[in-house]
């Protein structure tokens, strides 16, 4: 089956330009993908998407009509979109499972005349991809995100890309961590394999950060020099207990970051897509290996 690729990450972190990127890419490599926009609030989503939340509901009027703010009126489509979850999830097996397109009866003399066009096994995607909403809150953590997320991972293998702006996270070692802690919880919220993507790398390299990750005295040696620099500014040494629990939670997250995979991508190069999906085969393995059995379960 096709592995399902669920983008995520902060506003303005790159998603939908990264959404543009891997799509176009697959595009070019002859094996097109399958793509859901799950974002209400877009205006113009920069690719061609398959099934797209705004033909089924119009987020200006649920907002209107409920009176809600941006946030509700996003998380009120969510939530009608998951109604329909059924017909997605059907529409996604008939159109991206081989088995259910051999099983699928023909439809008459006009199907029948041109087979190969609808039916062909090249046409099957091996991909399907998902953008969600600009404000990842409002996906991760809604009864209706959840309810899309694990519909999706009880058909298809599916891993999660979580998209981080690398020049912002690495201003600064908290800025940092708050996005390592932010990953976290949505791993273990989602319990799907995930790929940590740094974006913009064109504007700055990933390589500091990866660092970060693998060898926490690296990050405990930049966290020295911040906290240098802050004295020689006259800081307040408001940065002891902060800085001593940045120390230890470089130690504790080892564990963690050693789930994780870790690529540097830049959407508007397109550096790092060829590496991007070969983590995306080692995450779909994983999911058959660890996750499947657990969801099922679970279930
Ligand atoms: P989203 O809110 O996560 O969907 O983010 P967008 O895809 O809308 O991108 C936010 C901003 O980041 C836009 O101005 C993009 O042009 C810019 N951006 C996205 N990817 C890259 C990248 O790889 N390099 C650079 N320099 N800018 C990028
Ligand atoms: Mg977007």
């Amino acid at each position: 089956p096709p592995v399902a690729v669920v983008v995520v990450g902060m506003a303005g972190s790159g998603k939908t330009t990264f959404m543009q990127r891997i799509n176009s890419h697959l595009h070019s490599k002859r094996t097109p993908p399958y793509v859901l926009n799950l974002d209400p609030a877009v205006r113009s989503v920069p690719f061609e998407s398959n099934i797209d939340i705004r033909d089924s509901v119009n987020y200006k009027e649920v907002m209107k009509q409920y009176n809600l703010g941006p946030n509700g009126g996003i998380l009120t489509s969510l939530n009608l979109f998951a109604t329909k979850i059924d017909q997605v999830l059907g529409i996604l097996e008939k159109r991206c499972l081989p088995e259910a397109q051999q099983s699928q009866p023909s439809e008459g003399s006009q199907a029948q005349a041109q087979p190969a066009a609808s039916t062909a096994p090249s046409q099957i995607p091996q991909h399907i991809l998902l953008d969600t909403p600009g404000q990842i809150e409002v996906f991760v953590w809604s009864a209706s995100g959840s309810i899309l997320l694990s519909s999706l991972a009880s058909s298809f293998p599916t891993v999660l890309a979580y998209v981080i702006d690398t020049p912002r996270s690495t201003s600064s070692t908290s800025t940092f961590m708050s996005n390592m802690l932010y990953a976290i919880s949505i791993l273990y919220k989602t319990k799907l394999p995930m790929i940590l993507v740094f974006n913009k790398t064109d504007v700055k390299s990933e390589t500091e950060a990866v660092e970060w990750m693998r060898d926490f005295e690296a990050f405990q040696a930049a966290l020295q020099r911040e906290e240098e620099e802050e004295m020689d500014g006259g800081g307040d040494g408001g940065s002891g207990y902060m800085g001593s629990l940045l120390n230890s939670m470089s130690l504790v997250l080892e564990e963690f970051y050693n789930n994780l995979s870790v690529v540097g991508v830049s959407s508007m190069t397109g550096a790092g897509t060829d590496e991007f999906f070969e983590k995306v085969e080692e995450k779909r393995q994983e999911f058959e290996r660890d996750y499947k059995p657990e969801l099922d379960r679970r279930r």
